[in-house]
């Protein structure tokens, strides 16, 4: 019996290593394989563009601290004929791409604030959106300064967007599609919020939150028909959050456990690392995941779903740490975000289907 159990593996390793050879040395069949991955990563996903439901994509749920699991801010939503990005920081387009999301419809991006890990993948998002068939200027709402980022980008990349509309030609690449059209948002007050767009059942609102010195530094709230959701952007613990956010349906917040980066710059400081001041200095900007947690109770929001998180989580343990004592005050109605979570909010319900694009 045990003769049989080994000649039997054997001829499996044998059958395993023939194919193997077969593959390394036959460049007809690696053609094949080739044409098989292309036809399985090169479609669109569709679910995103189906109009009874809002859609939110996580194609960014880092920071600006290196991750290789997470790519800095940047999610996606689609509503109806409309597709925005919340800001577009460094890897959001390779995720979109990863994602296979239909990017030529890029409506435009809401920026939170200007700080790099929420701007840096402007030039690549539009690209892309204009390689997928974006033909007019891609607007840009944000706070003061939009316009220089708009201008700096656009400067940057002068030569390469005439280089693709002379090689690919203006049926395919039109000259309108490499411009941008910035829009500075302004809030007068804390008190106050803007409606930065308004469509049919569509409507985007700004507000004012907590990210000195970086002011004005925004928030945002998304409702679609029936369905909402609020983001946080990158701020301390601000009950303007809640107020905004009042019983959205998702709650996507940024937190910064701060008893972890506490312990990274005792570290730093130990071996002389200067970045040292850095860990010392983010946590008075960002909130905590319990203070977090708390902004989402006070709102009513159904679902809170971590984003822009700090520090890096490589594993479980570290997962447990990031959300100690959350469970305490919110048992439920919780999640980390993960670059790659898609999540499908029906209208004429109180359904969230999490759907997982990794
Ligand atoms: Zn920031
Ligand atoms: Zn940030």
């Amino acid at each position: 019996m045990k003769r049989i159990w080994i000649f039997g593996a054997g001829g499996v390793v044998a059958l395993a290593l023939v194919a193997f050879a077969t593959l390394w040395l036959s460049p007809g069949l690696q053609d094949r394989v080739l044409t098989r991955m292309i036809e399985r990563f090169a479609g669109t996903n569709l679910a995103v563009l189906d109009p009874d439901a809002l859609h939110i994509v996580f194609c960014g749920t880092g920071s600006p601290l290196p991750d290789p699991d997470r790519a800095s801010a940047c999610i996606g939503v689609y509503a109806g004929d409309y597709f925005f990005l919340i800001d577009s920081g460094p890897g959001g387009a390779d995720n979109l791409t990863a994602m296979q999301m239909p990017m030529g419809g890029l409506s435009g991006v809401f920026y939170t604030h200007l700080h790099s890990d929420h701007i840096g993948d402007l030039p690549d998002i539009a690209l892309n959106s204009w390689a997928a068939g974006r033909s007019d200027p891609l607007t840009l709402y944000g706070p003061a300064g939009i316009e220089h980022v708009a201008a700096g980008y656009a400067e940057a990349f002068k030569l390469d967007n005439s280089w693709r509309i002379a090689h690919h030609g203006t049926d395919f690449f039109a000259v309108e599609g490499a411009k941008f059209n910035p829009v500075i948002v302004e809030i007068p007050d804390r008190d106050a919020t803007v409606t930065v767009f308004e469509a049919g059942d569509l409507k985007v609102t700004a507000f004012l939150v907590t990210h000195f010195p970086v002011t004005p530094a925004f928030g945002y709230r998304i409702d679609y028909k029936d369905r909402s959701v609020v983001f946080s952007g990158d701020t301390s613990r601000d009950e303007n959050v809640a107020r905004v956010g009042k019983d959205a349906d998702v709650m996507v917040h940024e937190a910064l456990a701060a008893h972890m980066v506490n312990t990274i710059g005792q570290v730093l400081g130990r071996i002389g690392d200067r970045r040292e001041k850095i860990m010392g200095d983010i946590p008075d900007y960002h909130a905590t995941p319990v203070e977090a947690a708390e902004i989402a109770n006070l709102a009513g929001a159904e679902l809170l779903v971590y984003s822009h998180i700090v520090p890096r989580l490589p594993n479980a343990l570290s997962e447990r740490m990031f959300l100690r004592g959350v469970s305490d005050i919110r048992p439920r109605g919780v999640m980390l975000g993960y670059d790659g979570l898609y999540l499908e909010l029906p209208v004429g319900s109180k359904k969230i289907v999490q759907h997982d694009l990794r």
